[in-house]
């Protein structure tokens, strides 16, 4: 490869625009600069465009673009392990959420500014908000785009075609919906998100609005595809449903539709098709609680539960009573039926590896996740920070939004959980750390940095509780350690 130092391009863009990715100013590059397709790119610098939507010679593309690595850094898709990337704070599968081979822009963002933009290659995406137009993906010519074109707004195969000269196809609003509470997730529109969908991955939420597209589509759908319809527009009718809080009714026409010429029995675990299964299954309330509330309200209603053994413990499922549900048939064979109902459990409340288990794909997480799986306050998360037991990242709107970087929580609860002893007899009536603090106005980060260090030794870490709460300190080794630091301070 020849150094760029060597030559250079006669036309420069020395300015990347903010939601230009890396390999989206090499093809600016290209297209300025009159080269055709991207192999000609490819023998003129060495420079792969593949390798550059992935972070590599990203110094490279600088170099020859005139710009600075840190700006044409901050978007591209860091690789991570099991076939996933982040970009701007969301996992994605790669390349399944990604397009790698066509191409999409909208035309009335490129007239307004000629650039591409990242979102444009995001698979789940079908329009821009902005404009409400379908995304376009054909030259004018005809032929479709592709990452081999040297130009942004044509494809390689023809002289003069230009994807701005076929009229762009309005969107439809239920499309531009989704697509807005999409691109919310990476920043680029703003809208407050539905709560059911607030807390998880973008991958984990799509997942919830699948299924709740699907309660009121089919009597028992186990598998999308026979749907007979298109993932993005089960998405678009799921998220409809969700947007206007609408979960309770698609509850009652998956109920209507299980009951409706089914002879059999229908229990809880049949109410919804395949539905609650998959909730079980992906984790129920630890997968996703507000969702778990309102299946659990709704079935609440039509079978008679009650609470298990302690209120973070499992909810068994009883047999539903003819008082509670009128039109319910009574099993034909109920010592079948109670076996059957005894072996679903849900499973409510968090435990000590909440951390391994909730939004596991995305790696930063945001204040109060936090304050939820420690069980501290914001005032507490300060301490931490203080104490310089967690750090945040710097940088823009995402990095404030989810400003943690999970690996260090984790490494973190790893880090006292090895301090941590078992304790050989119940620890019935000890205190936990964080009101042992409050009660002697001692700061949470300086407590954690004492067990860290070994000064304190901490009892017993048991599942089933929460986070720090299960932390249970000895008490005399504790108030030794609180005298020092009420002295300290
Ligand atoms: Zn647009
Ligand atoms: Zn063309």
């Amino acid at each position: 490869m020849r150094s760029p130092e060597k030559w250079s391009l006669p036309l420069l863009t020395p300015d990347v625009f903010q939601d230009e990715p890396a390999h989206g100013l090499l093809l600016r590059l290209s297209d300025r600069n009159g080269i055709p397709r991207m192999s000609v790119m490819r023998a003129m610098t060495g420079i792969d465009l593949r390798r550059v939507r992935t972070g590599h010679q990203l110094q490279v593309v600088a170099d020859l673009a005139g710009c600075c690595t840190p700006e044409l850094g901050a978007l591209h898709y860091k690789k991570l392990p099991a076939r996933s990337v982040e970009i701007r704070g969301e996992l994605l599968r790669f390349p399944s959420d990604v397009l790698v081979h066509g191409r999409r822009l909208c035309v009335k963002c490129l007239d307004e500014e000629y650039y591409h933009r990242f979102w444009w290659d995001l698979s789940m995406v079908a329009t821009c908000p902005k404009h409400s137009l379908v995304l376009t993906g054909a030259c004018s010519c005809g032929t479709r785009l592709s990452w081999g074109d040297g130009a942004i707004a044509k494809c390689a195969d023809c002289a003069d075609g230009d994807a701005r000269g076929a009229q762009p196809q309005p969107a439809q609003d239920e499309d531009v919906a989704l697509d807005r509470w999409i691109l919310s997730r990476f920043g680029v529109t703003q809208i407050s998100e539905p709560e059911l969908l607030s807390r998880l991955p973008i991958t984990g939420a799509l997942e919830i609005i699948e299924r709740v597209a699907a309660l009121g589509l089919a009597q028992h759908p186990s598998k999308f595809q026979f749907l007979q319809r298109s993932r993005r527009s089960i998405w678009v009718r799921g998220y409809k449903c969700i947007a206007e809080g609408r979960v309770q009714d698609a509850l009652d026409q998956a109920y209507r539709l299980s009951r409706a010429g089914n002879d059999r029995h229908v229990d809880i675990t049949t109410a919804y098709g395949p539905f609650w299964d998959w909730l079980v299954s992906r984790g129920g309330e630890n997968f996703c609680s507000p969702l778990s509330r309102i299946v659990q309200t709704h079935s609440s209603a039509i079978f008679s539960l009650s609470n298990g053994m302690s209120a973070s413990a499992s909810r068994r499922i009883q047999t539903p009573s003819e008082r509670d549900c009128p039109h319910e048939a009574t099993p034909a064979n109920s010592r079948e039926f109670g076996t059957r109902a005894a072996h679903t459990s849900w499973t409510v409340g968090l435990d000590v590896d909440a951390i391994r288990t909730i939004d596991r794909r995305r790696p930063y997480i945001d204040d109060r996740e936090l304050q939820g799986l420690l069980h501290v306050s914001a005032g507490q998360i300060g301490d931490l920070i203080e104490f310089e037991l967690l750090t945040r990242r710097d940088g823009g709107y995402h990095a404030q939004r989810r400003p943690y970087l999970r690996a260090e929580v984790e490494k973190l609860l790893d880090e006292l959980k090895a301090e941590a002893r078992m304790s050989s007899k119940e620890q019935s009536d000890l205190d936990s750390i964080v009101t042992l603090c409050e009660r002697h106005a001692v700061s949470l980060g300086g407590i954690l940095a004492a067990m860290r260090r070994g000064e304190l030794s901490v009892a017993a870490l048991r599942r089933g509780s929460t986070g720090l709460r299960a932390l249970l300190v000895r008490v005399p080794k504790f108030l030794n350690i609180v005298e020092q630091l009420q002295v300290a301070v």
